[in-house]
């Protein structure tokens, strides 16, 4: 059974947020920023990916708007996720910007139309 730290950091290697943080650095948000929000993640490491749960209110990997890696269980009780995504909500304050999974809540959430 892996421990927290081990849980982020097979996060962390599976979605390539190392990279996008420095990516974000880049553009100005403080890579401590990205990993603040993975560290909220509820869910555990698997195979493949971060799994949460799908009934996890206005969070992103939950979102209709969000266009990052992810997979919802053929039982829609979670999503696999593998990596940072896109905002593509225009009513959002980070429309075009990339978030966590877990990045929230927000009011102009909008529940994923795959989640049942
Ligand atoms: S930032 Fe808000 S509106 Fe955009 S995808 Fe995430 S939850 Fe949805």
């Amino acid at each position: 059974m892996m421990d927290r730290n081990e849980e982020r950091r097979a996060f962390l290697i599976k979605s390539g947020a190392a990279i996008a943080g420095t990516m974000l650095a880049i553009r100005g948000i403080p890579a401590a920023l990205a990993a603040e929000h993975e560290m909220a993640m509820t869910g555990a490491g698997g195979a493949d990916g971060y799994v949460i749960q799908s009934n996890l209110a206005q969070r992103c990997a939950t979102c209709e708007f969000w266009g990052g890696p992810r997979r919802l269980a053929r039982d829609g009780k979670s999503i696999t996720v593998t990596g940072l995504g896109w905002c593509n909500n225009p009513k959002s304050e980070n429309y075009q910007k990339i978030t966590s999974p877990d990045h929230g809540p927000m009011a102009v959430w909008t529940k994923w139309q795959a989640i049942p």
